[in-house]
């Protein structure tokens, strides 16, 4: 049965119920619930104690992850060596004796902890300094033949392996002995990988000239010349889909056809210029987000997981990176194997939970060199606070969906492919971040989602779709905002959306030009310091110092327009608003939700929320007081509604990655949207354990929540 929009979000817990799933796109319902709540322990074999001197033990590692009450153990199958005897042709770890594998997963059996196997699938691993032959048949190679290398935790340098060479069989019979002759629950892959560092220089090994001579009659392009565009999409293309991705489906293929056991593999650089593997996710059952730089962007990617209907894990622990900025090589990275300390892994861990992710502990390492057991460290306990937590409210959070109200177009083509004068491609996030990031301090979840997934049928899910920035859309992907807004929705369009299309290719003018009533006087934005965005009101408040001049072509009303107070002119519409259709759009020349990501100020979030709100109040599953660092995210299943609340609010320090300790805040004023068929039975804190006594005034449930560390949660259990 399918529920439109407005049934599954005013009906809530009680149209969840009907609809037998909860989020608009429901995790996948064929994993085991322990996969999507997993409590893992990763045993990592980049660094010690696997890597480089061989020290692990199988028993001490048992030992660790009990106490630490995780439910699964993460072993390496390989790293820079492989940690079992294989006969794969894979190179084994000198020091290796007997099956440390077997041993562990023998022990896992008997403590009840689940195995997931980890199989790097061509993550570098051939030392540069080694005589092995086969790696000179196996490497990438530039176009004068050198063998390319990368370096990547400061041990060594290593050749990055070509996935059209013989490198491509070893990998494929490493994966088959794991998977074939240990009791693996799950396979875990990291990779696809063609290369690290130098991952976007094309390879001009012999296996890669012969096949791309066979595919397209010509050698591979020379990036040293000027490429023509055509000829980038071409081997990108095909480096993406028909090596790299093509890989990974015919291991997929092949664990479904020998032993099948659900894979999930790394896709951290999702969001990275042109990387195969974030292209990867409808090949496999689902993936890891690693780690953000903030606890805000961390949720954000844990729901941009959850759009694409798959399962989601994420690391807890790696806030312990440290930023190395006085080294010489910042390849040389920090501590591994210490437990470094800091709350931001109790934020790391509430942010995973609220995210309805599986949580990862990164890892043995921190606890397997020291002489107390790891509850006698701060990390250790705050790790086991998680896990406990977690295994506490399991059935809960299995059920759990988040329940957005809003989508947020991730623009993967313009991350791609965009390469107009005034992009900044590191600064892109801040549209998406920033839009996300304002519809979280109005009190609403916007779910985001990558644009070359968008379907009609993923829009239909949201009463507002923000394309933040999304400059490259190909014609059919206008054509299903068009009929989206058609038809009732409602479209927040800003700067350069649909300026060009899939592939960076400049349009003559808006490929949604019609929806937006606007024509482009040129497709570069100018910079212009002290812009202001004058109001009907005659008010003046800040606007983006980068603006798209535009004609309004009519129909709709200009909002603002766009004052050049230092020239003394005026730059034209800044913002239009129209009725398309049964819908609504929002056209926004500038990028104000990239300043609100920059700023926060909060005028500007007041004027964009007078925007919104008519659009939207309706539609609101809760509203939060707004308070600076507090996150609000909702939840619900089919008989409760969960509202987190994570209280981001530490000792910030400007640079990133110095420790961090956090305060409470108090008497935070929260309204929860109770379904309209439905009672509340009871209403509680699920942190705090306190039962709160209130009832619902009109619909609405309005509370105090006492004080908030790091996290809580708002539960109400209805009947
Ligand atoms: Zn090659």
């Amino acid at each position: 049965m399918k529920l439109n929009r407005r049934e599954l979000i005013q009906g809530a817990a009680a149209a969840l119920a009907a609809a037998g799933a909860g989020s608009a796109s429901p995790p996948d319902p064929g994993l085991p619930d322990w996969i999507r709540t997993c409590r893992g322990l990763i045993c990592e074999a980049y660094n010690p104690p696997f890597y480089p001197s061989f020290d692990y033990q199988a028993a001490k590692a048992i030992a660790i992850a009990r106490q630490l009450n995780a439910d699964s153990l993460r072993y390496p199958a390989a790293s820079y060596f492989a940690y079992f005897p294989t006969k794969s042709g894979y190179p084994v770890h000198p020091e290796l004796k007997g099956d440390p594998m077997r041993e562990t997963a023998g022990l896992c059996r008997r403590e009840n902890l689940k195995l997931i196997a980890y199989v790097p699938l061509n993550h570098p691993f051939m030392d540069a300094a080694s005589k092995d032959a086969r790696y000179q048949e196996w490497c990438k190679r530039s176009a004068d033949g050198t063998p390319m290398t990368t370096e990547h935790y400061g041990f060594a340098k290593y050749f990055e392996g070509c996935l059209n060479s013989p490198v491509r069989d070893v990998i494929r019979s490493l994966v088959r002995e794991v998977l074939t002759q240990y009791p693996v629950d799950v396979m875990y892959f990291d990779g696809p990988y063609q290369g690290m560092q130098m991952a976007k220089e094309y390879c001009h090994c012999k296996h890669c000239e012969t096949a791309y001579r066979k595919r397209f009659g010509k050698a591979v392009p020379d990036q040293s010349a000027k490429l023509p565009r055509e000829d980038e999409i071409q081997y990108t293309s095909w480096m993406a889909n028909d090596v790299v991705i093509a890989f990974l489906d015919s291991i997929r293929q092949m664990i479904r056809e020998t032993r099948d056991v659900p894979v999930l593999f790394n896709d951290t650089s999702l969001l990275s210029k042109r990387e195969w593997r974030n292209r990867a996710i409808p090949v496999v059952d689902g993936f890891m987000f690693e780690a953000a730089e903030t606890p805000e962007d961390k949720l954000f990617n844990l729901q941009l997981g959850h759009s694409t209907g798959k399962t989601v894990w994420t690391y807890v622990g790696t806030h312990t990176q440290y930023n190395r900025e006085h080294m010489k090589s910042d390849r040389t990275r920090g501590w591994f194997s210490y437990p470094v300390e800091s709350q931001e892994l109790l934020l790391d861990g509430a942010t995973a939970i609220a995210g309805n992710a599986g949580i990862v502990y990164w890892g043995l390492s921190r606890f397997f060199y020291q002489p107390e057991p790891p509850l006698s460290y701060e990390s250790g306990r705050y790790v086991k606070e998680i896990f406990d937590f977690s295994q506490k409210h399991r059935k809960l959070l299995a059920e759990l969906r988040p329940l957005p109200v809003a989508g947020i177009l991730v623009s993967d083509q313009t991350i791609d492919w965009y390469a107009g004068k005034h992009f900044v491609s590191k600064g892109y996030e801040n549209y998406y971040h920033g839009a996300w990031q304002l519809m979280k301090d109005l009190s609403y979840d916007a779910e985001p989602f990558l644009d070359y997934l968008m379907t009609p049928e993923q829009l239909s899910h949201y009463y507002l779709v923000w394309a933040p920035n999304a400059v490259c859309l190909s014609e059919r992907q206008c054509a299903m905002l068009r009929d989206y807004v058609t038809n009732g929705g409602t479209l927040i369009a800003t700067h350069l959306t649909s300026v060009a299309d899939e592939h960076g290719k400049v349009r003559s003018n808006f490929g949604l030009s019609d929806l937006f009533g606007a024509r482009f006087t040129e497709a570069e934005p100018i910079e212009i310091p002290d812009l202001y965005l004058k109001l009907p009101s005659g008010e003046e408040i800040p606007q983006d110092p980068q603006v798209l001049r535009f004609t309004h072509t009519g129909g709709g009303t200009v909002l603002a327009e766009t004052i050049d107070r230092g020239h003394r002119a005026n730059l034209g519409p800044a913002i239009v608003r129209r009725t398309v259709g049964k819908g609504q759009v929002l056209y926004i020349g500038s990028g104000l939700e990239a300043v609100y990501a920059e700023t926060r100020m909060k005028r500007l979030r007041g004027y964009l929320g007078s925007l919104i709100e008519p659009l939207m109040s309706e539609h609101r599953t809760y509203e939060l007081a707004w308070q600076s660092g507090v996150t609000p995210h909702f939840t619900a299943s089919r008989d409760t509604l969960l509202l987190h609340l994570l209280a981001d609010t530490g000792n910030k320090f400007k640079k990133l990655r110095a420790r961090e300790e956090f305060l409470a805040v108090e008497n935070v004023q929260v309204r929860v949207r109770i379904p309209h068929d439905r009672r509340v039975r009871s209403v509680s804190l699920l942190r705090a354990g306190d039962s709160l006594n209130t009832t619902p005034v009109n619909g609405w449930l309005d509370l105090t929540v006492p004080r908030v560390l790091i996290h809580d949660a708002v539960r109400v259990d209805l009947v």
